[in-house]
């Protein structure tokens, strides 16, 4: 009788193994906040390519739109949330990309005090999500915490010189926050987490008119608009291609190092470098035209990715000349204006 009892104790367990493990493959649950932005959206698209991932976005579309994700739209597996991630959110997922966050000085310093609230509450709110369903949460921090750097290029471990009460503020130190944030829940209590420290980033749907360098370069090239240059212009940037930013960000997730780990191209330019470069793919008739800059611009900024190298196995492949052909195609059919035979 034990012998038979015992018998089909063992099978119903081997049952239950099998069928948890099952379910474990079957599906993975991903949040993805802010998914409706530019690096939010092509990650949806990276993720959405496995048939195992269930991908949901929550979005206020500040800067996001609908459009980016129109693909998904009414897919089984995609579901589309209009929430602030300021207010509590309660969802049942696996892992977490928290993404929200408007990205464009212009649109950060348009509300800076919501900029804050973003980065601040935002994170707690997500950390308390994944806290709650055990959920692995990666943040998406950004090169601005080592505001004007002192150290050239900027390595994992300098801590960065940033203004504590200026115009850029709300973002780099709610950044800054946020990351301390992660890392006392990570202590305190448990959660899995991943920091990516994203360097300067270009790509198809970025926001034509969000003031970034590249867009605007990009636009005024094809608008056939003066390309200004914002003084020096000896100002230094490192641009890293939206599918190597995405790649990247996987590869974080998915592997075991908690991070902070610099996402970027250390591919390095000045503004006139980039300008001239823009005009000779795009339209080598354009001026460039030398303008004033912002307050707290930092002078240069360029990634050391050796920890990104030997922990993840990832670099960049996209070089910046590769790159903005890709993003004029984009920008020519969002401007209706097409490539001149
Ligand atoms: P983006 O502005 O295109 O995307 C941000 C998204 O977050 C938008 O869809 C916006 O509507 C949404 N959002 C903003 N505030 C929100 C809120 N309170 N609640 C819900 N949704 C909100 O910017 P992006 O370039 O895709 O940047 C994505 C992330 O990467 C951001 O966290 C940004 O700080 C970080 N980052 C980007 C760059 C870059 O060069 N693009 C560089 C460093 C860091
Ligand atoms: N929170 C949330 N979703 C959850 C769990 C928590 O949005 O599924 C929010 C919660 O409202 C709180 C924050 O996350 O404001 C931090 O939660 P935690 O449990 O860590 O802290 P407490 O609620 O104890 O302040
Ligand atoms: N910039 C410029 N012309 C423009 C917009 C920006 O020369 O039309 C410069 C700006 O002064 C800064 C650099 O480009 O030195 C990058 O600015 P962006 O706003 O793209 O990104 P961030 O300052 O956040 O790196």
């Amino acid at each position: 009788d034990n012998v038979f009892i015992d018998g089909i104790v063992v099978v119903v367990v081997e049952v239950e193994m099998f069928v948890e493990g099952f379910e474990l493959q079957a599906n993975m649950r991903i949040l993805i906040t802010g998914g409706a932005g530019f690096i939010g959206s092509h990650l949806v698209d990276r993720l959405m390519q496995n048939e195992k991932n269930e991908v949901i976005v929550v979005d206020n579309y500040f800067t996001g739109s609908k459009d980016n994700l129109k693909q998904w739209i009414g897919h089984p597996r995609f579901e589309l949330i209009r929430h602030d991630v300021t207010e509590p959110l309660f969802l049942e997922v696996d892992q977490i990309y928290h993404l929200a966050c408007p990205a464009s000085p212009i649109f950060y310093k348009h509300n800076p005090v919501k900029t804050i609230k973003t980065n601040v509450m935002g994170t707690l709110n997500m950390l308390g999500l994944a806290k709650r369903v055990g959920a692995r949460i990666l943040l998406t921090s950004t090169s601005e915490v080592y505001g004007d750097p002192l150290e050239h290029p900027q390595t994992e471990s300098y801590w960065g010189n940033v203004n504590p009460i200026g115009v850029r503020s709300c973002y780099d130190e709610g950044k800054r926050v946020a990351e301390t944030l992660m890392f006392d829940y990570h202590r305190q209590h448990g959660i899995e987490i991943r920091i990516a420290r994203i360097f300067n980033t270009y790509g198809p749907r970025m926001n034509i008119d969000d003031g970034r360098v590249v867009s605007n370069f990009i636009a005024q090239a094809i608008r056939e608009e003066p390309l200004t240059v914002q003084l020096p212009g000896t100002q230094t940037r490192s641009f890293c291609y939206v599918s190597d930013m995405v790649d990247g960000l996987v590869q974080l997730m998915d592997g075991e190092h908690t991070g902070p780990i610099n996402i970027g191209n250390p591919g390095e330019f000045t503004m006139l470098e980039l300008a001239e470069t823009v005009k000779e793919i795009i339209n080598p008739k354009v001026k460039i035209l030398t303008v004033e800059n912002t307050p707290d611009d930092p002078r240069q900024r360029k990634p050391d990715i050796s920890k990104a190298k030997e922990l993840l196995g990832w670099e960049p492949k996209i070089k910046l000349r590769d790159g903005v052909p890709f993003m004029e195609e984009d920008f020519r059919q969002r401007l209706c204006v097409p490539k001149k035979a």
